[in-house]
């Protein structure tokens, strides 16, 4: 359910019959509603123009490639993105973070690990309720909003960019290993890829320090990273 009390909406992008009458059934059983798109075309059209709190999405799909429906989709809401798809190499995984995807969940996969990741995305998605700010040095972070600023200038960050600034800048002066932000910013195991990890510091970074010149974020070598004030 989502905050007004009604149930949450799926589009599924997938051009395998088998798989998205498979995910429609699974996901309204689970009290979702679902609509399905078969091409890349169709879905980015459909994306744009509903009202959708996930969508799940093929890489490998006729008319448009999933990655440019992410990039697209990407440019124009924050929508959580799953990816689904049979590549595991991680260049290809990286590929599909970097076109803005907030998740990855290689083929075949388990419905409950599917379900179980939904449910984490859905529950990030919502807004907090805390009216609270943080802050760190200059910056500065609203949690009701979501609003991101430093030295006066805001940032806009995507959700999972600001999952990961909220532990840094909660945890300031402390050094966090790559698997305690793992745990802690993804709320699973990421098959222990933890260069994901390393993926959002980077565009983290590209956002919040390297515009501003005075470095907040410093490598920990060989153990993770620490926000220093
Ligand atoms: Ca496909």
């Amino acid at each position: 359910m989502n905050r007004m009390g009604e149930a949450h909406r799926i589009l599924v992008i997938e051009d395998e019959p088998d798989i998205s009458d498979f995910l429609s059934l699974e996901l309204k059983h689970e009290g979702y509603e679902v609509a399905v798109a078969a091409d890349g075309r169709t879905g980015l059209e459909m994306a744009l123009e509903g009202q959708w709190d996930l969508i799940l999405l093929d890489i490998m799909l006729p008319e448009l490639s999933g990655m440019e429906v992410c990039r697209r989709i990407r440019a124009a809401s924050q929508v959580p993105i799953i990816m689904l798809t049979a590549r595991q190499s991680i260049p290809d995984r990286v590929a599909g973070l970097d076109a803005g995807a907030d998740d990855y969940l290689p083929k075949p996969f388990a419905i409950e690990e599917l379900l179980a990741r939904i449910r984490v995305h859905l529950r990030r998605a919502r807004p907090s309720n805390e009216d609270e700010d943080l802050s760190a040095a200059d910056l500065t972070m609203h949690l009701s909003t979501r609003e991101v600023e430093r030295a006066g200038t805001p940032i806009t960050l995507t959700a999972r960019e600001f999952d990961l600034l909220e532990l840094f800048v909660r945890n300031k002066n402390r050094v966090l290993p790559r698997e305690t932000i793992l745990e802690k910013v993804w709320g699973y195991d990421f098959s222990g890829q933890t260069n994901v990890v390393d993926v959002y510091v980077r565009y983290l970074r590209s956002k919040i320090d390297v515009p501003f010149g005075k470095p907040l974020i410093h490598t920990v070598r060989g153990v993770g990273y620490m926000l220093k004030e």
